[in-house]
This record gives structure tokens, sequence and C-alpha cells, in this order.
């Protein structure tokens, strides 16, 4: 059995040494005294997402006050998020980095970073907060089983490492292998079926091909056979597509998405704010008279994208807009406002990606974040069915959960 520093103390045992698990053994340490606070962390490296996150300048929170918008940004979680937000908001996430000494900036998009544009000083900040508390931190220490005791947990039971706590809050993070939960699961938890979030999509044969590059800043997008649809930007990859709406729709579509084995149908409108296409049409067609439909880009469309949806059409280079057929005009419109394409694949969006499902979210009271199974156990961050779109959400509701589990672990 291994002997922790104060033995005689209040045991508090972090599982997972990330964004949550941290934040959560700052606020603990910082409140109360006479406790022992310590994170194990499986792997060598602590806060590993947060230094890769927003592309190495860790996007901390959205500087979106409104709690009622703030949840929108939650396919799953966001009723349960709205009464730990009224606790725990943006506003207390960057008032709570200032008070720590990191100086935060908010971008046009809302989206908050540290001024350093370096997620270090985030870790800097976690690091030196834990020393002047005097947190524990085990590296290398992957929790394997854990044991319910009559005083609290015994942590891999079976090795000379064992450790006992009188409380434990379960901070591992998310993963799309459903054997990632079963030290919960056999705890007395069910997990919803973990699947991933924010991904972008691959098309075999892009008919959009050499394109790369172009977005699109107003489009709308739909998933085929559901009800889900997202407006904003899209971009054109080698793969396939990418940008604000598509990374949204996959958060919102993940599951059916998954269920689908990712190969599904979307419809793009390019041009969600153009009410009647036909009869736009039809005026450029009787003011252009003899100028050429492929040469002049119209309704603001990047002029190559302009170019690729005249072919699209069928539409010969030189035909000008007073020889368009109805046919063709037709083929135009539906092109422009519902273009379809077989979304065959996902790829990784390197700036951030989550998991989707995690622990149940009927058995834990959020009011205090402990497990209504079992008494003393605490989850907070990406374990939970909890997840956001891209922008600083999935961080908020990390911090959230991890400020009520502690703050109730510290009464
Ligand atoms: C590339 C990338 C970029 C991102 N960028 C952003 C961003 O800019 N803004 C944003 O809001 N979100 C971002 N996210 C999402 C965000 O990083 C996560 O939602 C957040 O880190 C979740 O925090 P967590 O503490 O719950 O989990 P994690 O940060 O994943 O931490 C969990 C920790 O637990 C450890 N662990 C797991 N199992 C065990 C075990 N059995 N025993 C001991 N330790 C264990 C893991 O090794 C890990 O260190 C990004 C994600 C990725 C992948």
């Amino acid at each position: 059995m291994m002997k922790l520093k104060n033995p005689d103390n209040l045991r508090i045992g972090i599982i997972g040494g990330g964004a949550a698990g941290f934040f959560a053994a700052v606020e603990i340490a910082s409140i109360k005294t006479g406790c022992s606070v310590v994170i194990l962390e499986k792997s060598d490296k602590l806060l590993s997402k947060v230094k890769i996150s927003g592309g190495g300048r860790c996007n901390v929170t959205n500087a979106c006050f409104d709690i009622n918008e703030l949840v929108k940004n939650y396919p799953r979680g966001s009723k349960e998020l709205k009464s730990v937000f009224h606790r725990f908001s943006p506003a207390d996430t960057i008032n709570w980095y200032e008070s720590k000494g990191v100086k935060l900036k908010t971008e046009r998009d809302n989206r908050v970073f540290p001024e350093s544009n370096n997620s270090e000083t985030i870790i800097n900040c976690f690091l030196s907060q834990s020393k002047k508390y005097n947190i524990e931190i085990i590296k290398n220490y992957p929790v394997k089983e854990i044991e319910k005791t009559e005083k609290g947990f015994l942590l891999n039971p079976f090795s000379k490492f064992a450790i006992e706590f009188d409380k434990i809050i379960f901070a591992q993070g998310g993963n799309s292998n459903p054997d990632f939960y079963k030290l919960v699961v056999n705890l007395g938890h069910s997990i919803v079926p973990p699947v991933s979030s924010l991904f972008t999509f691959n098309i075999d044969h892009h008919p959009l091909k050499g394109l790369e590059g172009i977005s699109v800043d107003d489009a709308e997008i739909k998933l085929k056979d559901s009800k889900i649809s997202e407006k904003g930007a899209i971009l054109i990859t080698h793969q396939g597509f990418s940008g604000p709406a598509i990374l949204k729709l996959s958060a919102f579509g993940a599951r059916i998405m998954n269920e689908r084995k990712y190969n599904f149908t979307i419809n793009i409108n390019w041009l969600p704010h153009i009410k009647n296409i036909n009869s736009e049409l039809q005026k450029l067609k009787s003011v252009n008279k003899n100028k050429k439909i492929s040469a002049h880009s119209q309704f603001g469309l990047p002029f190559r994208l302009w170019q690729r949806f005249t072919e699209l059409a069928k539409i010969n280079e030189d035909l000008k807009w007073t020889e368009a057929s109805k046919e063709k005009l037709y083929s135009l419109s539906e092109i422009l406002v519902n273009c379809v394409f077989g979304i065959t694949g996902k790829n990784i969006f390197k700036e951030e990606f989550v998991t989707a499902g995690g622990i149940n979210l009927k058995e834990i009271d959020f009011k205090t974040m402990e497990s209504k199974i079992c008494k003393g156990l605490y989850f907070a961050g990406e374990v939970l069915d909890i997840d956001g779109i891209t922008g600083g959400f999935n961080f908020q509701s990390a911090w959230s959960t991890a400020f009520i589990a502690a703050r109730n672990i510290s009464i």
C-alpha cells in the first residue's frame, strides 16, 4: 500500500491529471485545510490536451455570458449544464484565471485565450497553484481497478501501489472505446455509448476537387433524413469539407452519423439568404443577356466555385445567359441551393475533438457532481455524457463541473 504525505488528513484522490482534474484539485486544496489532495495520472504527461488545445493557444472559454444562449452550444448535457453554469460561468472562469495572474483576451468570435497565445501559460498556472497548495501529483499511475471499501475507495487493490482515499473525483476524460469506462461501470454506473464528435467530412471523388481552401461564409447544411441542420462557414478541403458549420453538424449529428457508419448524405444551400433562386436566375438572364454565364461570378460566390457550379450544371463555358434553357437554369439552381454530397468518412479536426457519450447523466446529482449510485464518488469533465462544439465550450464544462465537485467535497 502506498503512503500519502499526510496520512491523517481527509484523503481526496483525483483520477486524471487533465483540465478537470487539476481545476478540481486546486479548488479543493485552496479552500479546504486538513486534507490531502492527490492527482493520479496514468501517463508521464500532465495536462497534455491543454497543451495541444486551440492549436497550442488553449481556448479556455467563450465570452458567451447569457446562460440560455451558452447551453445551446452543447449537443449533449445542455439541460444539466444550465444549473452548473449558474454556479460557475464563463465570467467566473475569466475571473478565476485573472485572480491567478493569467491575463486573458477575447477574440472577435468570442473565443477566450491567454494573452500569451500559449497554452503553457495555463499549464504553468496549474502547476504553480498545485505547488502552492501542496497537491501531490503521482504520474505513471494508471488506475486499473477500484474497490469500494467501508471508508472509501481502494485504488489498484491488488498492486503494491494500492492507495486508499475517502473520496474520489473521476476526471479521466473521454474516449470512443467503451472499455475506457469500465472502472465506473464496475462501480455500478452505466454509460451512454461513446462516439466521436467534432470531425470533418470526407468525400470519395470530390466534385469540388481542386478548390481546396475556398470557403463560403454563410451557407446552410442539412443532414439528409434528419432534422439536423446548421448555418455558417464551410471550407472546401482536399478530403471533403471542414469549417464551423461542418463541425457543428458533426457535433449535433454525432450519433446519427455513427449509426450510419459515417456514410451519409448532406445538402448544402450555398445561398440561404436568397429566397427565390429561380426568379433571381431569371433576373440575371434578362439583365446579362449576351454575357457568358460562367465568365462572371454571381451572388458574391468565389469565382472558381461559381465556374465549377456551372460545369456541374453542364453549362458550356461559352453559353450566354440569353441562351440558357429552363432545364439548365434549373440544374444551376439545384446546385446553388440544394447541392447534394455523399459523405464517405470522417477525419480528425486537429484543433479540437471530443467524445459524445460517457457517464449517464441521470446517475449524477448535478448540485454536487456526486454519483447517485456510489457515495463519495464525484465526476468532472469529458468523462460525462456532455460535450460542446468548438469555441472553448468543452473546457468551460470541465472547469464548471470540476468547480461544483470541488466545492461539495470541501464542505
Ligand atoms: C487537439 C484538441 C484540442 C482541443 N482544444 C480545445 C480548446 O481549445 N478549447 C476547449 O474548450 N476544448 C478543447 N479540446 C477539448 C478539451 O481538451 C477536453 O474537453 C478537456 O481536456 C477535457 O478535460 P478532462 O480533464 O475531462 O479530460 P482530459 O483533459 O482528457 O484529462 C484526462 C486525464 O486523465 C488521464 N487518465 C485517463 N484514464 C486514467 C486512468 N485510468 N488512471 C489515471 N489517469 C487516467 C489521461 O491520461 C488524461 O491526462 C481539445 C481537444 C483536443 C483533442
